[in-house]
């Protein structure tokens, strides 16, 4: 049994200021692409690990993922579906094929460019051949993708520590597929809701509820796959919003049914979905007061894992203004990283830092202290945590000591997903007692283990959680969030 395995990921933010080009995707071919993920926690770690499990020959095509930011040009869209479709065509006759795709890129002139490139993979392969793809939970599935694709499988933790497992879970689906055991049908419900992120951990409600029920059904007979998206608020596109998808072997009554009813019953709690979190100011002065620490602060304005510029300066203003003390904050800015390396560890400067990308995410600041380290930035991370990566490059860092903290300036735009970013630059964590991970969710499968608190911050920026409905186009109008406001 041939099976291809290929990958083109990437979260956009059509509301970044600044769009994601060719250059900004790392792309993998063949063998090397296989290596890049072999014995990882990512789903393409779990689509290989099923070629020894469920007994399938993998043929390793493509891989192309970039740091989430903004609209994808046009011409890296067709450039990567483009090697993506001749890389499959060569690896004909292919027995099925495993999609990573993220269900949340938005390319110019394709809003759901997922759709668009599942639609074009199904024309290639022609409708026999299996097709399963899977899916960040922060997909806006467009109901056409769910019928060209046999299946949609999408990871049911945030922070997303699941990515292996769900990889082999449409492995294994896969090849019963194949081997003509079961005949999956699909059906996807879609309630008329904004999902706030300040709701998407699948550990507390009102989200535990509705994933537990999505995991209980996938234990029922009949189902193949239940699965729960919560969206990507930050993309005016058609299809912006949460969805059920279920798969059943071949009932597709059964499929409707059961993803109304998770549908349902996601929709019955549409009023708990109302944030409620503090200003930086508020934050800030929360954690400064706090008696248990550490405390890890949630810059959710910010969230570099969302797309967004990741040189946002509202927190550092205030622990500067306030005076907090032990903080830790890793910042975006190649020109104070330059500056830096330019004057040397040891050496003592004033700097500006921050709000160099746009002007949405705070002011520059000016910025007393010492240079303690460099660092070239490549760090590597084994545990498991959100988004699976093993291979990390924050770029050269350089680590500023101020009077009250210490500021990890990098140059190249990294979520905070592991605390080997940290350590990678000679920043104990255990030494500090407030951490500033510019994330909204994602960021605490790293920082939890070493927080006694964590602090939500409603932060200015492009992922701002308090978006007004007016800066959406595309999106459907009737959405619950923006019906409740009026
Ligand atoms: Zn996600």
């Amino acid at each position: 049994m041939r099976i291809g395995v290929a990958l083109l990921s990437h979260e956009s933010n059509t509301f970044a200021s600044f769009p994601t080009a060719l250059s900004d995707f790392q792309i993998a071919r063949g063998a090397a692409f296989a290596d890049r993920y072999r014995g990882t926690f990512h789903e393409v770690g779990g689509f290989i690990a099923g070629a020894e499990a469920y007994g399938y020959e993998i043929m390793p095509l493509f891989g192309a993922n970039a740091t989430p930011g903004g609209t994808v040009r046009a011409a890296a869209y067709e450039a990567l579906t483009a090697e993506l479709l001749e890389r499959i065509w060569g690896a004909m006759p292919l027995d099925g094929l495993l999609l990573g795709l993220h269900g949340a890129m938005a390319a110019e002139g394709f809003p759901q460019a997922d759709g668009e490139t599942v639609s074009r993979v199904r024309a290639l392969l022609g409708p026999d051949i299996p097709l399963f793809v899977t899916h960040d939970y922060h997909g806006n599935v467009p109901p056409q993708l769910v019928e060209d694709a046999t299946a949609l499988i999408i990871y049911k933790t945030c922070p997303h520590i699941d990515q292996r497992e769900r990889g082999l879970q449409a492995a294994e689906l896969l090849t019963r597929t194949v081997r003509g055991e079961v005949q999956p049908v699909s059906s996807i419900a879609k309630p008329e809701l904004v999902y706030n992120i300040a709701f998407h951990n699948t550990n507390m409600g009102p989200m535990k509820p509705v994933m537990d029920a999505a995991i209980e059904l996938e234990g029922q007979p009949g189902i193949l796959a239940a699965s729960v998206a919560a969206g990507y608020q930050y993309a005016d596109v058609p299809w912006m919003g949460p969805c059920i998808v279920v798969v059943a072997d071949g009932d597709q009554d059964l499929a409707d049914r059961e993803a109304q009813r998770l549908a349902d019953l996601m929709w019955s709690l549409r009023d708990e979905l109302l944030p409620t979190i503090p200003s930086p100011a508020e934050a800030v002065a929360t954690a400064i007061a706090s008696e248990d620490k550490p405390v890890s602060m949630m810059e959710m304005g910010d969230n570099i894992g969302g797309g967004s510029a990741g040189d946002s300066t509202f927190v550092l203003e205030e622990l500067l203004r306030q005076g907090a003390s032990g903080w830790v904050l890793a910042l975006y800015d190649p020109e104070a990283v330059e500056a830096c390396a330019a004057a040397g560890i040891g050496a003592q400067l004033t700097l500006l830092v921050g709000g160099k990308v746009d002007d949405e995410h705070g002011p520059t600041l000016t910025v007393e202290g010492t240079v303690r380290t460099l660092h070239d930035g490549k760090f590597i991370e084994t545990e498991v945590r959100h988004g699976g990566g093993r291979y990390w490059n924050q770029g050269l860092t350089a680590v500023l000591e101020t009077s009250g903290g210490l500021l990890a300036l990098n140059s190249r735009r990294t979520p905070p997903m592991s605390l080997n970013q940290l350590r990678s630059v000679g920043i104990m964590p255990e030494q500090h007692e407030i951490f500033v991970a510019k994330g909204s969710v994602a960021p605490r499968a790293a920082y939890e283990p070493v927080s006694a608190r964590i602090i939500e911050v409603d932060s200015g920026g492009a992922t701002s959680i308090s978006r007004p409905r007016e800066d959406y186009q595309l999106a459907r109008s009737g959405l619950y969030e923006w019906t409740r406001q009026s």
